[in-house]
C-alpha cells in the first residue's frame, strides 16, 4: 500500500504543523470516539494499532455564552448538574438526546455499507437494520427525526436554543432549523464520547496511523501531489508533481469530489457533470497563537466556544484550543501554542 500526500504533514485538516518551536494543530483540535467499542478503537484493531497516544479530557469544552452563562460540556455524570442547575426545563431534550444517540451510535458501530451498490450488500443492509430494531427497539417517533430539524424538540428558552445552535455548528456546521434532529442528536453526543488530548497534538493520530502502515510494510509519500488519476484497463495509474507514476487494482481517493474532479481525467461524465461547484457551505478563518503561560489561568479548561450575539460564524462562534500544559513537546517552557478558528463564508 502506498499512500500519496500533497503536504509536508500527515493528516490534512486534522494534522499538526510547526512553526518556530511550537506545534499547532491545523484545523481540528478536540478529538473524540475512543470509549470502548468506539470507532477509534475499532479503528485501532483494524489497523493494528496497539495504544493510541491519549488521555482522557474533562470537560470537553467550555461554552461562553457572551450574554448568558458559562456552561462546561462535561462527559461524566456533571453534566447533569450543569443541564439542571442552568436549563432546567432542558432535562427531557436531553434525556432524548442520549437516548437517541446511543440508538445511533449502536447501529452505526455495526458498520453497515449504507449505500448498497449490489444486491447482496442491500440484503446486508436490511438484515443490519433488522437485527439493530430487534436488539435496540428503537421508538417508532425516530422515523419522524429523521425528516424534522431538531429545533422542534427544544424548549422554548432562548438562551438554551442559542446554546444547542452554537454547539451544533461546530459538531454539525449548521443551527437546529437545518439540522434533523437525529443528526443533531449524535452531534450533541460529542462529549459523552471518549474526548482526548493527544500528545504532541491532533496530528499524533495520524503519525500514528503513518507508523503503523510503515510498520507493516505499506509507504507513505509526503510532498507527493497527485496530479492526474486514470483507468487503464482495470488498473488505476496515478501521477505525482514528482513524476512518480503508480499503479494498483484498488485507488482510495481521499478528496472531495471536486478536488477529485480537477485530477480524474477519465471520470465517468456522470460524475463530471454533476460537480460544477461546491454546494453552499462554511470555510474557516484560523488564528495560530503563541500564549505566555502566566496569562493562561491554571487548571483552565483546553477548549473553548466563544459565542458572541447575532448570526453565528464571522467571529460570533470561536473556538479557542490551547496545547496541555504538560505537553512540553508543543511548546518552549513558560508558552502555550494555540489555535483559534470561526466559521466563515466561502465568500469572504
Ligand atoms: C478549522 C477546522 C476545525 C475543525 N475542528 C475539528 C475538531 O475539533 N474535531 C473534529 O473531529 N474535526 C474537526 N474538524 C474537521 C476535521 O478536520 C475534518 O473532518 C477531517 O480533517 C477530514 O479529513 P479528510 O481526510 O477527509 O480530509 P482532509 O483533512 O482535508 O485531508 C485531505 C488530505 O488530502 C491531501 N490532498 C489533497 N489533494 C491531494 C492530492 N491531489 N494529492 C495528494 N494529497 C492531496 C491534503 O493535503 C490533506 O492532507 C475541523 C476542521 C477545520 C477546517
Amino acid at each position: 500500500m502506498t499512500v500519496l500526500e500533497a503536504h509536508v504533514y500527515p493528516g490534512g485538516c486534522a494534522a499538526t504543523f510547526r512553526y518556530q518551536g511550537h506545534w499547532f494543530d491545523a484545523g481540528a483540535t478536540l478529538t473524540a470516539g475512543f470509549l470502548p467499542g468506539g470507532p477509534m478503537q475499532l479503528l485501532g484493531r483494524a489497523a493494528g494499532v496497539s495504544t493510541w497516544p491519549v488521555r482522557p479530557l474533562e470537560p470537553a469544552m467550555v461554552v461562553h455564552l457572551l450574554d448568558g452563562p458559562m456552561v462546561p460540556r462535561w462527559g461524566d455524570e456533571r453534566r447533569w448538574d450543569v443541564y439542571g442547575s442552568l436549563f432546567p426545563q432542558s432535562l427531557p431534550f436531553w434525556h432524548w438526546q442520549e437516548r437517541t444517540a446511543s440508538q445511533l451510535w449502536d447501529f452505526a458501530l455495526r458498520l453497515p455499507e449504507l449505500h448498497p451498490r449490489r444486491l447482496w450488500s442491500l440484503r446486508e443492509l436490511l438484515g443490519t437494520v433488522g437485527q439493530w430494531i430487534l436488539q435496540a427497539r428503537p421508538s417508532p417517533r425516530l422515523l419522524a427525526d429523521l425528516f424534522r430539524p431538531v429545533v422542534y424538540r427544544l424548549p422554548a428558552d432562548a438562551t438554551f436554543r442559542r446554546f444547542i445552535d452554537a454547539q451544533l455548528l461546530i459538531a454539525a456546521q449548521a443551527t437546529s432549523h437545518e439540522i434533523y434532529a437525529l443528526y443533531a442528536a449524535a452531534a450533541l453526543d460529542l462529549p459523552n464520547r471518549g474526548v482526548v488530548e493527544v500528545a504532541g497534538g491532533v496530528g499524533g493520530i495520524a503519525r500514528t496511523l503513518v507508523s503503523t502502515i510503515e510498520r507493516y510494510g505499506g509507504t507513505v509519500l509526503l510532498r507527493h501531489e497527485v496530479t492526474s488519476i486514470r483507468r487503464r484497463g482495470k488498473t488505476w495509474e496515478v501521477t505525482t508533481n514528482r513524476g512518480l507514476t503508480l499503479t494498483g487494482d484498488e485507488l482510495v481517493a481521499a478528496l472531495t469530489p471536486w478536488g477529485l474532479r480537477q485530477i480524474w481525467y477519465d471520470a465517468p461524465s456522470s460524475f463530471r457533470a454533476r460537480l460544477t461547484t461546491p454546494p453552499k457551505g462554511w470555510g474557516a478563518f484560523v488564528l495560530y497563537l503563541i500564549l505566555e503561560d502566566a496569562i493562561v489561568p491554571t487548571d483552565i479548561a483546553l477548549h473553548h466556544q466563544v459565542v458572541a450575539s447575532g448570526p453565528l460564524g464571522e467571529g460570533r462562534s470561536i473556538f479557542l484550543s490551547l496545547s496541555p500544559e504538560w505537553d512540553s513537546t508543543r511548546a518552549p517552557v513558560g508558552r502555550r501554542a494555540a489555535t483559534m478558528s470561526t466559521h466563515t463564508q466561502y465568500a469572504q
